[in-house]
C-alpha cells in the first residue's frame, strides 16, 4: 500500500494540525486519540512513513523498531495503566478497518476491557 503523505498523522508529525502530545523521542510520537474509546486511549506512531507492520518490519531500522516497542511500554507506565493492565492494538488494511494509513498502535486502558472479539 502506497504511503499518502497527507494522511492525518503525517500532518500531525509536520505540525500542520495539533495533537494532545503524550511523549516524543527521535523516532516516535505518542498522543491522545481524538475520539477515546477508553479512559486511557493513546496512539503511538513511528515518525517514519510506514502504513503497515509489514512495511515497518521490512524497511525500518532496528533503532526505529526498538524505539516504537519501547515507547508503547513507556506510555503504558507513564499513563498509569501498566499495573492494572491494558490492551495494545493495530488495525491494518481494509480487513483490519485501518482508518488512518500511517502505522499506529492504540494503547487502551483505565477500565476492564473484556475479551476481545475476534
Ligand atoms: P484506526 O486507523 O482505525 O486504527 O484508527 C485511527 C484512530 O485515529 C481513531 O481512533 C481516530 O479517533 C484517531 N484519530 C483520527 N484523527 C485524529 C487526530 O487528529 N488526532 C488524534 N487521533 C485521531
Amino acid at each position: 500500500m502506497a504511503y499518502d503523505p497527507n494522511n492525518v498523522f503525517a500532518r500531525i508529525l509536520r505540525g500542520e494540525i495539533p495533537c494532545s502530545k503524550v511523549r516524543e523521542d527521535e523516532h516516535t510520537l505518542a498522543f491522545h486519540d481524538i475520539n477515546p474509546q477508553t479512559p486511557t486511549h493513546v496512539l503511538v506512531i513511528p515518525k517514519g512513513a510506514y502504513v503497515s507492520w509489514s512495511d515497518f518490519a521490512e524497511t525500518a531500522s532496528d533503532a526505529e523498531i526498538a524505539a516504537l516497542v519501547r515507547a508503547v511500554g513507556v506510555v503504558a507506565r507513564e499513563q498509569g495503566v501498566a499495573e492494572d493492565g491494558y490492551r495494545v492494538l493495530s488495525n491494518i488494511g481494509p480487513h483490519g478497518n485501518q482508518e488512518v494509513e500511517h502505522l499506529h498502535i492504540h494503547v487502551f486502558g483505565g477500565r476492564p476491557l473484556g475479551r476481545m472479539v475476534p
